[in-house]
């Protein structure tokens, strides 16, 4: 028989050890991220401050952002920021090529903000 005036509290429930990423500070996460400072590129996991970005470069997987880390579109659920796109690197491609060898990698994905806006100023950009 169910006591109405002491109703039985429902069991609280711990979060999964998965939902707090923890701080990057692994060796393999700072190599990654001299590298892509190194070769002046932007990655999607830092402009859109993706949490998995500590596990993420560890391992070395980076998504690398062509054409510059300003999209010129303001949706309120990205985090990267807004305004006129500046000049592109003519050196891009090449350093895309030298991070991903370095990075011992076989594929890599390449992202850009805004596509249907650049697609005529990166079309070299990206087919390179
Ligand atoms: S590779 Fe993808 S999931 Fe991993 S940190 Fe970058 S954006 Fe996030």
């Amino acid at each position: 028989m169910n006591d109405l005036a002491n109703p039985p509290k429902p069991e609280r429930q711990r979060k999964p050890d998965w939902i707090r990423v923890k701080a990057p500070t692994s060796k393999g996460y700072g190599e990654t991220r001299q590298l892509m400072r190194d070769l002046n590129l932007n990655t999607v996991c830092e402009e859109a401050a993706c949490p998995n970005i500590g596990e993420c470069w560890t391992k070395k997987h980076a998504t690398v952002m062509i054409l510059g880390d300003v999209c010129t579109r303001a949706c309120a659920f990205c985090n990267v920021k807004t305004g006129m796109p500046r000049a592109v690197d003519p050196l891009e491609p090449e350093h895309v090529a030298t991070a991903a060898a370095k990075m011992g990698l076989e594929h890599i994905v390449i992202t850009s903000s805004t596509g249907t806006t650049c697609r005529t100023a990166g079309q070299g950009s990206s087919s390179r």
